[in-house]
């Protein structure tokens, strides 16, 4: 079976979650190869077995060879696993609970690496899962690597899903839409979203800026922001150090959007170093679609 008609199955499966994100009219699934809405706005699936809610959508700067070392680095290197540890414990700890519905979506999932890595930490790997990204080179690279989920290309602010469809959202060091994030959660469902603090790539931010940059960091705003929105149930701090080698470094200089502003000798610098010490120091902020404020 192609990519392509596996995907139209696992989307003709849940036919009835969909909306046109036009529209909002209900969806069906016509001659396997698109998914059509009653006034017949038509989206297509991809050979590869995306599905493309945004044809036109543009993804300034991001390219394939940095969503590739994205890909190396968050599926090979590592240095996220006590991240994807702490994750897949918060959606058992936390949700969704029983009767509730239990499809999982990641909103902003880049190349997907970070949903695959959560969902083989999970002792149900066939409950529903959808990773959402509007850079296409990203989605179709998702489609590529990882069968289990449905892989789409859409807007954040414009989930082609109906209202309370998903038990858990994941909102991975990505921006968030909490009204349209509030709406496609289920009542009492559960937003995790990681966001970096100071240390975040602490050692590569001092490589490329040399402790020129302002602080960015401060994640006060963040969770005040969060906790208008979203009853706040706990705030985790994820901290850890791994030593990368010299591929693995370079993929870092290469994923991160850090890079673009910074002196390209510098960037050049730290991708030479044989081996270094790398910091991923992130909140991870768990909280449930509910009335706003804390429990
Ligand atoms: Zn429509």
């Amino acid at each position: 079976m192609t990519k392509k008609t596996q995907s139209v199955r696992r989307v003709q499966a849940r036919e009835a979650e969909f909306k046109c994100p036009l529209c909002g009219g209900p969806m069906t699934v016509r001659e396997a190869s698109s998914l059509v809405c009653e006034n017949r706005h038509t989206f297509d699936f991809a050979k590869q077995g995306y599905l493309n809610f945004a044809p036109h959508a543009q993804a300034g700067g991001y390219t394939k060879p940095l969503f590739e070392a994205r890909r190396r680095i968050i599926a090979e290197s590592g240095l996220y696993a006590p991240l994807h540890d702490k994750l897949a414990e918060a959606v058992a700890a936390y949700g969704p609970g029983a009767g509730g519905p239990a499809m999982i979506a990641d909103v902003g999932c880049g190349e997907g690496s970070h949903l695959a890595m959560i969902l083989r930490r999970r002792g149900d790997p066939d409950a529903g899962a959808i990773g959402v990204d509007l850079a296409r080179d990203a989605v179709q690279m998702a489609a590529a690597a990882y069968e289990g989920p449905i892989w789409l290309v859409g807007d954040l602010a414009n989930l082609p899903f109906r209202d309370g469809t998903f038990g858990v959202l994941l909102n991975l060091l990505s921006p968030a839409n909490y009204r349209e994030f509030g709406r496609v959660l289920a009542p009492g469902g559960l937003l995790l979203k990681a966001v970096p603090r100071a240390g975040y790539l602490r050692e590569l931010r001092e490589a490329l800026f040399g402790g020129r940059e302002r602080e960015r960091y401060a994640n006060d705003a963040t969770v005040a922001r969060f906790e208008r929105q979203m009853r706040l149930l706990d705030v985790v701090r994820v901290r850890h150090a791994r030593t990368l080698g010299r591929e693995a470094l370079r993929d870092l200089a290469r994923m991160t959007p850090l890079a673009w502003s910074a002196d390209p000798a510098r960037a050049e610098a730290f991708a030479a170093r044989e081996t270094a010490e790398v910091t991923v120091d992130v909140d991870l902020l768990i909280g449930r679609n509910g009335p706003p404020g804390r429990p």
